[in-house]
């Protein structure tokens, strides 16, 4: 019995090298192994394609490579088969450096200062006042909670929002779509770090995002498909929104030509927010399976009616 790694596009061998340090003698395959179907126990994966899974009649547990597990969930998942995701807290440490770093360069005038420079011209500017830079964190999840935690000691206000109420030391915290309109009024640097599901595909759009103060930052670490990138254009182009920082586009990578590699609003970077350790990963997969086999619940399991 054993754990196959099936984590196109991601290359498989740095996982599978992870597997078998943390695995204790369990079998480690790839793709290019070809295993016998009848002993995979485990799979780990990014994506997976309807026809796949059903071809494992002995499989106890999918496990995700990422912190989202949204591309697992495929029709023909047996209803038996937990689907475990990774929660890394590094990761959310990451992840909260990303969103500050892109942040404070658009609150600290960082990109003006740089143009400036190049000119050689010595003009200062008013630093933008704390009341204007109110953060507002969109799930409050581990990698929500880590970047609203990261804002506090900067003085800035960190607004959350979530699907049930949470609380959160420091945060002022909303929940639902009721309190979104509330939050987002609040909200001067908005972060998006919700995970893909039905409700929240297609959320940040034209009528949310115009719910913002004028003039608000948008960064993005959560999935591209809920953001329907013409209306941010739209906002960005109309001055109504200064900037955004993207890490998650609608289509990965975006091509050339799209809009969103040289609009000179935004910040686009390729999915490098972070990215969970190869070891916590295999650990994580490695445990998922061993309380398969023991019939323990799975702590890292998502809640597929929810759909993260
Ligand atoms: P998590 O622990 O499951 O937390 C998800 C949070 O989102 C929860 O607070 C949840 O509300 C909230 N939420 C879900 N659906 C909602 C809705 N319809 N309305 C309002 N709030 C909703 O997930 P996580 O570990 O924090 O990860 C979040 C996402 O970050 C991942 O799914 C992934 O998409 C993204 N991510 C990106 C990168 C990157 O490199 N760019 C890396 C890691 C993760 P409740 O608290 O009420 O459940």
């Amino acid at each position: 019995m054993a754990i196959l790694v099936l984590s196109n596009p991601l290359p498989s061998a740095p996982f599978a090298a992870a597997l078998r340090q943390a695995s204790g003698g369990i079998p480690v395959w790839t793709e290019q192994d070809s295993p016998p179907p009848e002993a995979v126990e485990a799979i780990l994966a990014w994506r997976m394609r309807p026809g796949i899974l059903p071809q494992y009649p002995n499989l106890r547990v999918l496990c995700s490579t990422g912190a989202g597990a949204e591309k697992l969930l495929v029709d023909d998942l047996p209803e038996h088969v937990p689907v475990t995701r990774v929660v890394d807290p590094m990761q959310g440490v990451e992840i909260a450096q990303y969103v500050v770093a892109t942040t404070l360069q658009f609150t600290r005038d960082l990109k003006l200062y740089a143009e400036q420079q190049a000119r050689a011209e010595w003009k200062r500017h008013p630093v933008r006042t704390a009341v204007r830079c109110r953060v507002g964190v969109m799930g409050l999840g581990a990698v929500g909670q880590a970047i609203a935690r990261a804002f506090l000691p900067l003085g800035y206000p960190v607004g959350g929002w979530s699907r049930t109420p949470r609380e959160v030391p420091g945060v002022a915290t909303f929940a639902g779509m009721d309190e979104l309109p509330e939050f987002l009024s609040q909200a001067d640097i908005l972060v998006c770090a919700l995970p893909l599901t039905d409700e929240t595909r297609g959320l940040l759009n034209h009528h949310t995002l115009a719910q913002l103060p004028r003039g608000a930052f948008f960064v993005n670490i959560g999935r591209g498909e809920q953001v329907v990138e013409p209306d941010l254009r739209a906002l960005l182009d109309g001055g109504y929104l200064a900037g955004a920082a993207l890490d998650v586009f609608e289509r990965e990578p975006p091509p050339p030509d799209n809009w969103v590699w040289s609009h000179p609003q935004v910040v686009a970077t390729p999915h490098i927010a972070a990215q969970a350790s190869f070891d916590t990963v295999a650990q994580q997969c490695v445990d998922a399976l061993r309380r398969a086999r023991d019939g323990l619940p799975q702590p890292l399991a998502v809640d597929r009616q929810r759909g993260y």
